[in-house]
């Protein structure tokens, strides 16, 4: 088991942003985080990359408690996440942001080591070509491949991607699927991809699918049984 998260509870004031949510990933695994906005994914991630500590429960990774730990200390264990709006540091080229990521990742790189690596992982998305750009001129696929090479340069055991795959229209949607794919194949990690809609998308990639509700897991298991389950149907037909 990489990741189990126990019974996690945070709240906003009086709201219950996630409300007693247990699971377990496990190495290599290929999961689905879906739910309507407002459902809890986001607080989930920040509790299980370090941004917020929750009020109850507990983060466990490889086996040891890491629920109080500050995020780049997860970093350092395995943990990696993107952001949905990417934010690249200020004037840096593309090459610059991957290899500022790989410094703050699971090995003690030097600079030539974390650029080496940096060129590999834009390699990998398909966009060694544009690594003297400045960040911020990328377009927005361009720039959520960027943050996807800067997340694996940094060698996670457990890559949280959050909506990885929002806005895209539906040619970029299946690069970045096709994509997403090579990667879990190739570099055998767990990758967690938070969805909010693209259901079918989601069922393409996940191996396994979890739908959150109102801050608790609604519904647990293969995506396209998930997908057809009369809860889910509910909660998104009933919106
Ligand atoms: P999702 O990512 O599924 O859209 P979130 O985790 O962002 O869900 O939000 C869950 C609930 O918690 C929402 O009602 C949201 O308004 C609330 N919430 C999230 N973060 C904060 C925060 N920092 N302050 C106050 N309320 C928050």
């Amino acid at each position: 088991m990489l990741l189990r998260v126990e019974n996690l509870r945070k709240s906003f004031g009086g709201i219950k942003a996630v409300d007693g949510v247990t699971f377990e990933i496990e190495e290599g695994e290929a999961i689905g985080i879906v739910g309507p906005n407002g459902s809890g994914k986001t607080t989930l991630y920040n509790l299980i990359s370090g941004i917020y500590l929750p009020d109850e429960g507990k983060v466990i990774f490889e086996g040891r408690d890491i629920t109080n730990l500050p995020p780049y200390e997860r970093a350092k264990l395995g943990i990696a996440r993107t952001f949905q709006i990417p934010r690249p540091f200020g004037n840096a080229t593309v090459l610059e942001n991957v290899a500022i990521g790989a410094m703050f990742g699971r090995e003690k790189l030097s600079v030539e080591e974390a650029f080496e690596r940096a060129e590999e992982y834009l390699k990998l998305v398909g966009i060694e070509k544009l690594k003297h750009k400045e960040a911020k001129l990328l377009t927005p696929l361009e720039k959520r491949l960027m943050e996807l090479a800067r997340a694996l340069a940094m060698k996670p055991k457990l890559l949280l991607l959050d909506e990885v795959m929002a806005g895209m229209n539906p040619v970029d949607v299946d690069r970045i699927i096709e994509l997403l794919k090579k990667i879990h194949r190739e570099e055998d990690i767990a990758i967690v991809s938070m969805v909010e809609h693209l259901m079918q998308a989601i069922v393409k990639f996940a191996e396994r699918v979890i739908v959150m509700h109102q801050g608790k897991i609604l519904v647990e298991g293969e995506p396209e049984k998930v997908l057809n389950h009369p809860k889910v149907i509910e909660v998104y037909l009933g919106k």
